[in-house]
């Protein structure tokens, strides 16, 4: 401890650099930054969502504060999600957009997307959504058979069923432009991904963890992208596209 003047505790300690090591770390951020500045519709979103039995799929305030910014960041305007759930992300990324933005936004459950949407609409941005009912693999291969939409999305957020990632991946490198950015959630998987094999899991995590870890190694493994994965939320890892 020498070494570093003497602290009882330093970031060695723990054996890694991550900043979070502690729920109240996590209060901090929340109470800090996030609820304080947080839009109205989207605190109302959050408390709809709650009241849901799987409120645990929701992106955390947090999560929906980088999105936001994310987007401005990179002035995203033709945009997509797979895996919209009660529309929290989706609410993040419709308010950081522009006015005549697009969010082409997929699930397989239409009433969950209902329950958030009278809060979307108060909110003024329900016209940049097309929201569409099905499975989300058959509407990215239509797209990919007409030429105009390959490099045309700007962002994509990919938050449904892990074990399709590696296939929209496949698809989406394609529809995203050099330069725009893919956005894959829950890639460290209640962290999981990091678990020794006897460790005790949740049957869904079990589920697809095999699956996050394969994604984990092929995006790593991808010369057409940069990476960068982000401990926000369960992970998040986005994805520029470079050629
Ligand atoms: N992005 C949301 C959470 C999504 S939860 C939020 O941040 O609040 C995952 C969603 O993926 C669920 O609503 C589920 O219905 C949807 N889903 C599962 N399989 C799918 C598929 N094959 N295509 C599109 N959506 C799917
Ligand atoms: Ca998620």
């Amino acid at each position: 401890m020498e070494a570093n003047g003497g602290d009882k505790m330093s970031h060695q300690d723990f054996g890694h650099k991550s900043l979070l090591q502690s729920d109240d770390l996590y209060q901090y951020i929340l109470e800090t930054s996030v609820y304080p500045r947080e839009p109205e519709s989207m605190k109302e979103l959050r408390e709809v969502t709650a009241k849901h039995p799987w409120s645990v799929m929701a992106t955390s305030a947090d999560g929906g504060q980088f999105l936001n910014m994310l987007l401005k960041l990179i002035n995203a305007k033709n945009t997509m999600e797979i895996g919209v759930y009660t529309g929290y992300s989706l609410l993040a990324a419709a308010l950081a957009i522009p006015h005549d933005g697009k969010i082409l936004a997929m699930d397989i459950n239409r009433e969950d997307y209902e329950l958030g949407l009278p809060v979307i609409e108060k909110a003024g941005v329900a016209h940049k959504i097309e929201f569409k009912e099905g499975p989300a693999l058959p509407v990215l291969d239509e797209m990919l058979k007409d030429e105009k939409n390959y490099g045309s999305l700007d962002f994509i957020f990919v938050d449904a069923d892990k074990n399709n990632y590696i296939n929209y991946h496949k698809r989406l490198i394609d529809l995203v432009k050099i330069g725009g950015v893919i956005g894959y959630d829950n890639t460290l998987w209640g962290g999981s991904v990091a678990a020794p094999p006897d460790a005790p899991l949740k049957k869904y995590i079990m589920d697809s963890r095999d699956f996050v870890l394969e994604l984990n190694k092929a995006l790593a493994a991808d010369p057409r992208i940069e990476i960068c994965m982000l401990p926000i939320g369960d992970g998040v890892t986005l994805c520029r596209r470079i050629k």
